[in-house]
């Protein structure tokens, strides 16, 4: 979606299910790549093979462990480093149009946003430290159910509409103690926490910066680079939806996100390949937020997005697509 005087444009979408993780369950693969995995914020992409995506991948390669993203620093450097994956697959046309965008963050712990938009004729990208604090508590919880085959996603989601409910309630963050000490410290479940964010985060940019280079907020025009909104500002900005974000412009950006997001998780291949999977996440998330009235108009994503639940057929559909012209 899209917002206001200053355009925002938010996001999402897209997503299957589709990869059992590898390293699940046995003892963590050993790394095996040349590719050093990035200690702390950016993945390397290494556009190098040329195999055929897999459809329904289950015997993947084993993938280096990663380190765990600590912090919110260390959170923001990775959607940049995402974001930078994102803009390399895309048409040179599209590229030029979004490659100087600045990407914003709104410190607030408590606001769950991102989104596209223009202030003063200039194009951004903004995301909240609540959105990708809430990312994080996927993950965190979705990589313990995978591992442990553990209900820390279902608690976790259980609980986060009343500490959203209040501002000083808690906000997004994952409650400390909701997993396990014996396994939090758990390299593999380390490592795919942060797989599992970078592919919700992929969608979710993935999405906003089509709004972009598809001309849904008109003013991406590859213009020089400039600072982007003042973060203090962004929480203003975000809170004018603009009424042209409108079905047709959601679909398409679902779409093209999910191409996006598709193509960069072919190019890093053999380091965890992205696909519609994380919007699906992403869809889940916010769909078990949908059913609490009061939180569609206290919480900024949901304020500006159309229901999750209608989203998912859209990307799983454009998987479907791209895959079959993989083959
Ligand atoms: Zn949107």
């Amino acid at each position: 979606m899209i917002r206001s005087a200053a355009l925002a444009l938010s996001l999402l979408a897209c997503t299957p299910r589709t990869k059992p993780v590898p390293m699940a369950a046995t003892p963590s693969p050993a790394p095996t790549t040349t590719t050093t995995a990035a200690p702390t914020s950016t993945p390397s992409p290494s556009p190098t093979t040329t195999t055929p995506p897999a459809p329904t991948a289950t015997a993947e390669a084993p993938r280096p462990l990663l380190s765990p993203l600590v912090g919110a620093e260390a959170r923001r450097a990775e959607v940049r480093a995402v974001l930078a994956e994102l803009v390399a697959q895309l048409t040179p046309a599209q590229s030029a149009k979004v490659k100087t965008i600045p990407l914003v963050f709104d410190t607030d712990p408590n606001e769950v946003n991102a989104f596209a938009g223009c202030q003063k004729g200039a194009p951004y990208l903004a995301a909240t430290e609540g959105f990708l604090l809430a990312v994080d508590a996927v993950a965190q919880t979705r990589a313990t159910d995978e591992l442990f085959g553990s209900k820390t996603y279902d608690a976790y989601t259980a609980a986060v509409p009343a500490r959203l409910a209040k501002k000083t309630g808690g906000g997004p963050a994952l409650p400390a103690g909701s997993i396990p000490a014996a396994q939090a410290d758990d390299p593999r479940r380390l490592s795919r926490a942060r797989e599992i964010f970078d592919d919700v985060v992929a969608f979710a940019f993935g999405h906003e910066l089509a709004h972009h280079y598809l001309g849904h907020t008109g003013c991406a025009q590859g213009q020089a680079a400039t600072p982007g909104p003042n973060p203090a500002v962004l929480g203003q900005l975000a809170t004018t939806v603009v009424p042209w974000l409108n079905q047709p412009t959601e679909i398409a950006a679902d779409t093209a996100g999910c191409f996006n997001t598709l193509n960069a998780g072919k190019a890093r291949r053999p380091a965890y390949a992205w696909s519609e999977q994380g919007g699906l996440w992403l869809f889940d998330f916010f769909g078990r937020l949908e059913s609490n009235a009061p939180l569609l108009v206290m919480v900024g994503f949901l304020s500006t997005h159309p229901d999750s639940r209608l989203r998912a057929p859209i990307i799983k559909a454009a998987a479907s697509a791209w895959r079959a012209e993989q083959k």
